[in-house]
């Protein structure tokens, strides 16, 4: 995204931070050896522009603990390096002082190693297994001190957890500080306590009074509190008209699938029924064409309350419930199997808060799912029904599925060309 290309040594996070956005925590088994991860990188690297950026670790951490044993970001450090390519790491492992002799007189790597308090018992609540504050600031000192180009990354930003003075004044203007707020907005996040806790917008607001508490110093960032949805601080609450990406400065706007959808209205009146129905309306079709241009985490995500609750059956029916996402992971998970998935609405109908919808996601099996197999041409009925809440999210949903074969591929384009296009009835 934006020419920045992430890459991700190990599978799992044996770190553990309870914010963890990352759907991984766990023991850390690397992806790939050392020896494989020279290989492939060697020959995929070709195949990635010299302009773009290359990100070890912002999904998961890059010197987990078991980085020590297993020295893959390392062997990928040296491939990329030797290959002169512009780098970025994201880590709270200490561990990464190892690699000083090669990110030392290195002129092209940024680091950044992330902080979000400096109160042991914060930490030892919410990161536990992480090094100490004293230990990651030390390596700050000592990776500036040999040159690197490092900052200190204060993400997550935690409503009274995190004391943004005292992070700015520790790094005293000789350090570079970036802030960040929690998102929880992210599932994995907004299922845990910190969902629970708090909404997006509660943090937003808070982090914006600590950013007028503190002031501007010299060397500190405040990242925008605008990532996902209309949840959020809008564009202009935080004082600019557009948005840029952070790295290049170019508006977003300038390429259409980055830039934000207009949203629908929440802020209408809620007393006025046929509002409150056509707010809803669009909002699931925002998320259905969200689900199959495979773009929920950026666009239909903020339709969903922290506080889902999923159930495998028709709507009122409650009786099988289960409490997570499984059935939106399942269609998340077909909609990926399949090449150029193609959404057909036969039908949204709103009835007070909930929206019933009938639609149809057909296309070429690419990737295994279920008893399907590449090559197979399927097509999912599905039946679902989306409660919402005041505040226009998705508070529960149900989902009924059935994939059906298509035996002649041409029926694929037979049911294209009968499909009715989106019909939203009130
Ligand atoms: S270090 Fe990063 S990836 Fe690892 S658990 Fe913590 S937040 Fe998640």
């Amino acid at each position: 995204m934006c020419g920045v290309w992430a890459l991700t040594t190990y599978d799992a996070c044996d770190i553990r931070c309870s914010y963890c956005a990352s759907y991984a925590q766990g023991p850390s088994e690397p992806r790939v050896s050392a020896d494989e991860v020279r290989r492939i990188l060697e020959e995929q690297l070709p195949a990635v522009p010299r302009e773009h950026l290359i990100c070890l670790g912002p999904i998961i951490d890059c010197y987990t603990h078991a980085e020590a044993e297993h020295r893959v970001t390392r062997a990928a450090l040296e491939v990329l390096m030797a290959d002169d390519r512009d780098l970025v790491i994201v880590t709270k492992g200490t561990l990464i002082e190892r690699d000083l002799d090669l990110l030392a007189g290195y002129g092209k790597v940024s680091v950044n190693v992330s902080l979000p308090s400096l109160d042991p018992e914060v930490l030892r609540l919410i990161e536990p297994q992480a090094d100490s504050a004293t230990e990651r600031l030390a390596t700050i000192e000592r990776l500036a001190d040999a040159g690197v180009d490092v900052q200190l990354h204060v993400q997550p930003w935690i409503p009274g957890m995190t004391d943004a003075r005292e992070m700015v004044d520790v790094a005293d203007g000789r350090l570079k500080v970036w802030f960040a707020p929690l998102n929880v907005q992210n599932p994995a996040v907004a299922r845990s306590g910190w969902g629970k806790r708090f909404t997006q917008r509660e943090v937003n607001e808070a982090y914006v009074a600590e950013m007028k508490r503190v002031g501007p110093h010299p060397n500190v960032v405040w990242s925008r509190p605008v990532w996902l949805g209309d949840d959020l601080l809008t564009l202009s609450q935080w004082g600019v008209t557009a948005a840029r990406c952070e790295r290049t400065g170019e508006p977003l706007e300038a390429d259409p699938a980055l830039s934000r959808r207009t949203l629908p209205d929440r802020t209408g009146p809620l007393d006025d029924p046929a509002t409150v129905e056509a707010r809803d309306l669009a909002s699931t079709s925002q998320l259905l064409e969200a689900y199959a241009a495979r773009r929920l985490p950026i666009d239909g995500m903020a339709k969903l309350s922290a506080h889902i609750r999923m159930f495998a059956g028709r709507y009122p029916e409650r009786s099988v419930e289960s409490e997570g996402p499984h059935r939106v992971f399942d269609l998340v998970r077909f909609v990926e199997a399949i090449d150029d998935p193609r959404l057909d609405v036969g039908s949204l109908v709103a009835d007070g808060p909930v929206v019933h919808a009938r639609f149809r996601i057909s296309g070429e099996v690419v990737a295994p799912f279920a008893d399907l197999a590449p090559g197979d041409s399927v097509r999912a009925e599905i039946i679902s029904t989306y409660r919402f809440d005041t505040h226009g999210l998705v508070i529960e949903q149900w989902i009924e599925s059935e994939l059906h074969m298509i035996d002649n591929p041409a029926q694929l384009v037979d049911a294209e060309a009968t499909s009715t296009s989106t019909t939203a009835v009130t």
